[in-house]
């Protein structure tokens, strides 16, 4: 039976393992976390996700753990309305986009994977382009070494050399709170050089996330500072200010990677934030991700070469990682008179127009044909034919 080897068992990795299991493949998944395990924070998944899960056979489960995005737009610091998302529009012609824990996403995820292919507390050191993949726990080998290792992935070197990770100029926060009263509708709200957004969990929970203009490794940025920055912002961010618990706060730097001139090299193949890491500005690191996988396994398991995948998914990703930065540019404009442009221009951008920019992101569709294939699947050719 044909084998892929997966290093990194995020989300990536392992929507990876459950598209090759499905394609009737061996998956053996190599994880350096003693544990999988996601962050304390609430993650959207855009329709193209949804579709990404429906080929995994996954999309009324997640649904089934998630709540519908029913509002969305872009406020003020004061709570002024800069621009609405049309969530009915999008609803309509693509699917409702959800909002969820993560760790329920993780946990879903973890459950289709098949038992016993999940190995932890495995570092991966080193990868060669004929499948060879040397870890902590010695040697394995794949007819396809999937890289989804994230941002400062170790397989990357083997496909693309060393390819440092690109700082974006601002820090996130994320939390996720119990509020003493309903939030109202969900959105973000911009101010100079920092942002605050929030959206309902399907427990009632609140996720916040919050973003600040700040220099890389800037120590502290605790509760106090959040408080300070926002506590005097458009309500609920107050009240959801004094929910938070200050052990319950992620800060994380926000890089994105410069763009790869391939995503494959012999047997191997990266995916997810290992490919692609982008700022979170369009909520759709993890939706690619996605994607990723559901391609990659359609593409290998019907014996087709790895630069079609190449070819399938960098210019798309590509294009969603500059839409991501640049977004995040605007939304982190700091001085008065770009903020005064900024704000009165979203204003006038009728919601049609935010609608149709979104269009080339959301209608990804999934490959059609041989999914579920059984385990006479031929293994992809490589250079040097199979490994079986
Ligand atoms: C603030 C913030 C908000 C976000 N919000 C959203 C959102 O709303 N929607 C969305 O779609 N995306 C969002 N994202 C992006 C999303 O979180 C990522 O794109 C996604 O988690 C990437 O998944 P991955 O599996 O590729 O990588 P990762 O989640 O980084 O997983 C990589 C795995 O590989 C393991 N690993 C690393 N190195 C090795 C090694 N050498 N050997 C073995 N294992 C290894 C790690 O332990 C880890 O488990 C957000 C990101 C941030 C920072």
């Amino acid at each position: 039976m044909p084998k892929a080897v997966i290093v990194g068992g995020g989300i990536g990795g392992l929507a990876t393992a459950i598209a090759f299991t499905l394609r009737g493949w061996e998956i053996e998944v190599l994880e350096r976390s003693t544990r999988i395990e996601e962050v304390g924070a609430g993650i959207s998944l855009w329709p193209n996700a949804l579709r990404a899960l429906a080929a995994l056979g996954l999309d009324e489960t997640v649904r089934g753990r998630a709540r519908e995005e029913d509002s969305a737009g872009i406020r003020d610091r004061k709570g002024r309305w800069l621009s609405r998302t049309d969530t009915e529009a999008i609803r309509v012609h693509y699917g409702s986009p959800v909002m969820m824990h993560r760790a329920d996403l993780l946990d879903i995820l973890r459950r289709a994977v098949p038992e016993g292919a999940v190995r932890t507390g495995i570092s991966v050191t080193a990868v060669q382009p004929d499948g060879t993949v040397v870890h902590s726990a010695g040697t394995s080998a794949g007819d396809v070494v999937v890289g989804a290792d994230g941002i400062h992935s170790v397989v990357r070197r083997a496909v693309c050399g060393a390819i440092e990770p690109r700082y974006s100029g601002y820090t996130a926060w994320r939390t996720v709170i119990t509020p003493t009263e309903p939030v109202g509708e969900m959105g973000e709200s911009w101010g100079s050089g920092q942002r605050f957004g929030y959206s309902t969990l399907p427990d009632g929970r609140v996720y916040c996330f919050a973003t600040a203009d700040m220099a890389a490794g800037t120590p502290g940025g605790g509760l106090d500072e959040l408080r300070a920055r926002f506590g005097s912002w458009h309500d609920p961010i107050p009240a959801l200010l004094a929910a938070v618990g200050e052990t319950a706060i992620l800060k994380h730097d926000l890089y994105d990677l410069p763009p790869l001139k391939t995503f494959v090299a012999g047997r191997i193949a990266l995916l997810g934030d290992a490919a692609h890491a982008m700022t979170p500005n369009l909520g759709q690191g993890a939706c690619q991700a996605l994607e990723d996988a559901v391609v990659l396994a359609h593409v290998a398991t019907r014996g087709g070469d790895l630069t079609d995948y190449d070819s399938q998914r960098r210019p798309r990703t590509q294009m969603i990682v500059k839409r991501s930065r640049l977004i995040g540019a605007v939304g982190q404009l700091s001085s008065p008179m770009a903020v005064l442009a900024r704000n009165a221009l979203l204003r006038l951008t009728p919601s049609s127009t935010q609608f149709k920019s979104l269009a080339p992101v959301l209608d990804w569709e999934s490959p059609r044909g041989g999914d579920q294939r059984s385990s006479s699947t031929s293994p992809m050719r490589t250079p040097s034919g199979p490994r079986t």
